[in-house]
């Protein structure tokens, strides 16, 4: 991607000759570093202090839970998230991309003995692909779909094995289309460093995921966060509206009533007088059913790139979920969108606001671009680069571990 050093060298945002104060805690809020393996050596090398690691499909789901075993947050390794020169650490994130979402079935497909036949097979890809493909020599390349509901005990098995796990990344994606197959002659230009059922550079295929199969599985991600009580973190692309209306669908009925000054006072008090912790104060102020609760309780909207329109729907005070919003140099400041990229920043509220890279690959050029993103969030801000640093780990922490990071200094 050669373009990156244009973005590095070019964008808005940058304080030339300000070192960034990386002693103070810089962490990423979503990469990918499992796509490039090799370079998991280079983790604990990092500048910054801890990075969220994203799952997305098939092949990598047990690598980010096997990055996890050897350089993943622990009870006894958390104090050290707080200390300066500490090695850098990461944070699980298991779930399936919408780009994947295709691989993946309702169960009322599968066949008497829950198995995938060819022509079940078929009749998954035909009704959930867009335009349905005539092409079976296609559909044939394709991988036999995996039930639904096997995806779900496999994520929910790697979150009860890693307590700080997050889902994700899950999402949904209106412009992507699916890669078409690797022919015979194409093998020589794989990369042999990168994990297996990524694109790498194949030719885009007419076909697209319709919308109502990935707000599907989706929803069902989001309601298993929900019954983990794990954050998340989301993609949308081209999909603002569809994306909100469908984390939003998990709530309902568990909306916070939005009272007046004068009532919230009344409550508040009465809060104070029963000394609530912070998980009691939101039960309060929910006013559904007391069943167990299907949406997450913490979302980070990843690389942001809708409109400030849809942000004010999930800022809405009904929300019960508290909502991030991360932003990375390789989506929001390239040439066409840093622009606009400068403004929604400025509309999102200061303890809401998250960085991350993005990127595939751990080591010295993902600290490069965590650099860039803190400046351009401190200059849009008009924060200093210490104040910016402060906030945007207190938030890393809030999204992560919920407590807020006054409380996590308390116990570190
Ligand atoms: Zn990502």
């Amino acid at each position: 991607m050669p373009w990156i050093h244009d973005v590095l060298n070019s964008a808005p945002g940058d304080i030339p000759g300000q070192t960034l104060p990386w002693h103070l805690g810089v962490f990423d809020a979503h990469c990918h570093p499992t796509d490039t393996p090799s370079c998991q050596g280079k983790i604990p090398q990092m500048k910054a202090r801890a990075l969220i690691i994203m799952a997305t499909r098939g092949e990598d789901q047990d690598r980010v839970a096997q990055f996890a075993e050897s350089c993943g947050v622990t009870q006894i390794s958390i104090p050290r998230l707080m200390k300066p020169d500490s090695h850098c650490q990461i944070i699980p994130s298991l779930g399936w991309h919408p780009w994947f979402s295709h691989q993946i079935c309702d169960d009322s497909i599968l066949g008497s003995e829950g198995t995938i036949t060819q022509s079940n097979k078929l009749i998954h890809y035909r009704s959930i692909i867009s335009p349905p493909p005539e092409d079976h020599e296609f559909v044939r390349s394709l991988p036999d779909p995996r039930p639904l509901s096997r995806l779900l005990d496999q994520i929910r098995g790697y979150l009860r094995q890693h307590p700080y796990a997050l889902v994700g990344e899950i999402g949904l994606d209106r412009s992507f289309r699916l890669p078409e197959n690797w022919l015979p002659n194409n093998h020589t230009e794989r990369h042999p460093d990168m994990t297996p059922g990524g694109r790498e550079g194949r030719r885009l295929s007419p076909f697209k995921v319709r919308i109502e199969h990935q707000k599907k599985i989706l929803k069902a991600q989001l309601n298993l966060a929900g019954e983990m009580q794990r954050a998340v973190s989301v993609h949308g692309v081209a999909a603002h509206g569809v994306l909100f209306e469908t984390i939003r669908d998990t709530w309902k009925g568990f909306e916070r009533e939005v009272l007046s000054r004068k009532a919230r006072k009344q409550r508040e008090s009465a809060i104070k007088a029963h000394a609530g912790d912070e998980e009691d104060e939101g039960r309060v102020l929910q006013s559904g059913p007391s069943t167990s609760l299907l949406y997450p309780p913490r979302i980070c909207l990843h690389s942001y790139s809708g409109p400030p329109d849809t942000l004010r729907q999930y800022f809405q005070p009904s929300v019960p979920a508290e909502i991030f919003c991360s932003f990375s140099v390789l989506v929001n400041l390239k040439p066409s969108t840093a622009a606009k990229t400068i403004e929604v920043i400025k509309a999102v509220p200061d303890d809401k606001i998250l960085v991350e890279s993005d990127l595939h690959c751990a080591g010295e050029h993902m600290d490069e671009l965590l650099e860039r993103m803190v400046k351009c969030v401190c200059t849009a801000k008009g924060w200093s680069l210490e104040k910016g640093v402060k906030q945007l780990a207190s938030n890393w922490l809030r999204f992560t571990f919920r407590r807020k990071s006054e409380e996590l200094h308390k116990i570190l």
